[in-house]
């Protein structure tokens, strides 16, 4: 049973969450395969070094954070190429975006009435989250009717303090 010492649980804590979990599983494997069973402080700094740090922000100038929800129903159907297409180019609703705009994170309502919206969220604020773009799917009428539950959806977005814009890339 390995055994953490105090050092190393406040040094695990500067991790970032969204990596903490990989850094504590990569520092465990670490001190195991050299036999040991108390974790130090600097077990953690070296497998910080050696295994996460690819993963964490860099510092550097604020990019924009953005975020594409889509319509679990439509996603069926369609892999989610137009949207990205969309934001490559930066036409639609992404032309006024520059460079310095990445996307990170991509998913689906989790189905009728969009239960795993604010969730989703949420956890991507903590990633420094600007702006949610409501897929076009979610917003158009064609094969598939308009979302009815979009306005509820962009006002629980917008209640975390997040910039909502309504299609992709249509
Ligand atoms: S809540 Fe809207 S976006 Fe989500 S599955 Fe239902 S219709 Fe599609």
């Amino acid at each position: 049973m390995l055994k953490w010492s105090d050092e190393a649980t406040a040094e695990l804590k500067k991790v970032p969450s969204f990596v903490r979990g990989m850094a504590k599983r990569a520092v465990e494997d670490q001190v195991t395969r050299s036999g040991r069973s108390e974790i130090t402080a600097q077990d953690v700094r070296d497998g910080r070094k050696r295994h996460i740090s690819f993963a964490e922000d860099k510092e550097g100038p604020k990019k924009t954070k953005i975020e594409i929800v889509r319509c679990e129903t439509v996603s069926e159907v369609c892999p989610g190429v137009a949207c990205l297409k969309a934001f490559n180019e930066r036409h639609s609703h992404f032309e006024s975006y520059g460079d310095d705009t990445e996307i990170i994170g991509i998913f689906t309502c989790g189905g009728c009435p969009g239960r795993r919206v604010s969730r989703m969220v949420e956890k991507l604020v903590d990633h420094g989250l600007d702006v949610v773009h409501l897929s076009s799917c979610i917003m158009l009428e064609g094969d598939y009717p308009k979302c009815p539950h979009r306005k509820q959806i962009k006002k629980n977005i917008e209640s975390k303090g997040v910039r909502v814009i309504e299609g992709t890339h249509h």
